[in-house]
């Protein structure tokens, strides 16, 4: 009798699999590490010293085949500086909605300002939320740096900056006033004067 007329040899894939070890994962409780180089969200990188090496060429973007990442840049000021030559992202979007996670806009950044995480969990409620802004995307702070924008150290240039040779935020390095987020300078905070007196 030909062997897919038995009936009991259609049973044995299912007999094989019992008596084999479960693979059921138990995640989230258990979350099994990534391989060490897994694409998983980005990260927007800075310099030792807290200033940030995006300079808003918009080349991630066009590298992107989804069309997943919006970037304005913007030129630094001496009085709001966020990188240390002459552009800076202003504005940076990664739509995971979109991202497929393929890498090539790490591979398009000229300045090492973009790269990927092994975080995966990428899920949420709303379409928003999975819209990552630039202060989401951003790297933490490390000890040796001074969160942006502040003066790039003095006597170094852009390019010492790529060489390695700033190592942490030069001393007495302070924050600068945030300008174009929509922050206030100190002397721009206390009311003007207008004399008019209020009635009750
Ligand atoms: S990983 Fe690929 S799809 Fe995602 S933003 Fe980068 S280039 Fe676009
Ligand atoms: S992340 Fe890199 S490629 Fe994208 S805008 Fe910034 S510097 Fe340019």
């Amino acid at each position: 009798m030909p062997e897919f007329q038995n009936p009991v040899a259609g049973f044995g894939v299912t007999f094989k699999a019992m008596f084999k070890k479960r693979l059921t994962e138990q995640y989230p409780e258990e979350k099994k590490p990534t391989a060490p180089r897994f694409h998983g969200r980005h990260q927007l990188n800075r310099h030792p010293d807290g200033l940030e090496k995006c300079i808003g060429c918009e080349l991630c973007a066009w590298a992107c085949p989804a069309d997943a990442i919006y970037v304005e840049g913007a030129d630094n000021t001496a009085e709001e500086r966020y990188s240390p030559g002459e552009r800076y992202g202003r504005v940076y979007q990664i739509n995971y909605l979109r991202c497929i996670l393929c890498g090539l806009c790490v591979e398009a950044c000229p300045t090492r300002a973009l790269t990927m995480t092994n975080e995966y969990e990428l899920a949420d409620k709303s379409r928003e939320s999975l819209i990552y802004t630039k202060e989401e995307l951003l790297a933490g702070l490390e000890e040796t740096m001074v969160d942006s924008p502040h003066a790039i150290y003095p006597g170094m240039t852009e390019k010492d900056y790529y060489n390695g040779l700033v190592t942490e935020a030069a001393p007495g390095t302070v924050r600068q006033v945030a300008v174009s987020k929509g922050e206030q300078r100190p002397s721009e905070t206390s009311a003007p004067a207008s004399g008019k007196e209020v009635q009750s």
